[in-house]
């Protein structure tokens, strides 16, 4: 039984939060898009203490976030994307996976916390 497979419901590219990008993963998503790397920040990033991060849109979704066809980046999206949900905060405290468990309707309910940190590593 797998911990975790996406259902594509968006949940998670929502938000104000925004999620980071690192300046190597920038240029990888510029190439993707065919900008230059000025012109991928200055069209899909916004600056927060600092740092970039992807933009959100007036929905509210990430502007990579696409209803039909998920996101519009997938191959290049950003670490914290690719990694969801095993951040090592949920792979160490049951809590953390439970909040997760609850928000993201990929996470196996049926799967147990040592089932998910198991097949982390797999
Ligand atoms: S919230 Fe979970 S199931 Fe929904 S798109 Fe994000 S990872 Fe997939
Ligand atoms: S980059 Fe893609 S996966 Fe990440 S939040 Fe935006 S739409 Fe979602």
């Amino acid at each position: 039984m797998k911990a975790f497979e996406c259902k594509q419901c968006g949940t998670c590219c929502y938000g104000e939060g925004g999620v980071p990008v690192e300046s190597s993963e920038i240029e990888r998503i510029a190439c993707f898009l065919a900008l230059t790397p000025d012109s991928f920040i200055q069209q899909y990033c916004q600056e927060k203490h600092g740092r970039l991060y992807i933009a959100s849109g007036a929905d509210g979704f990430c502007v990579f976030h696409d209803q039909g066809k998920r996101c519009r980046i997938h191959p290049v999206k950003p670490r914290p994307c690719s990694l969801w949900p095993f951040y090592p905060t949920l792979l160490k405290e049951k809590e953390n996976w439970e909040m997760a468990r609850d928000a993201c309707p990929g996470i196996n309910a049926k799967c147990s916390f040592e089932d998910f940190v198991r097949q982390s590593k797999e």
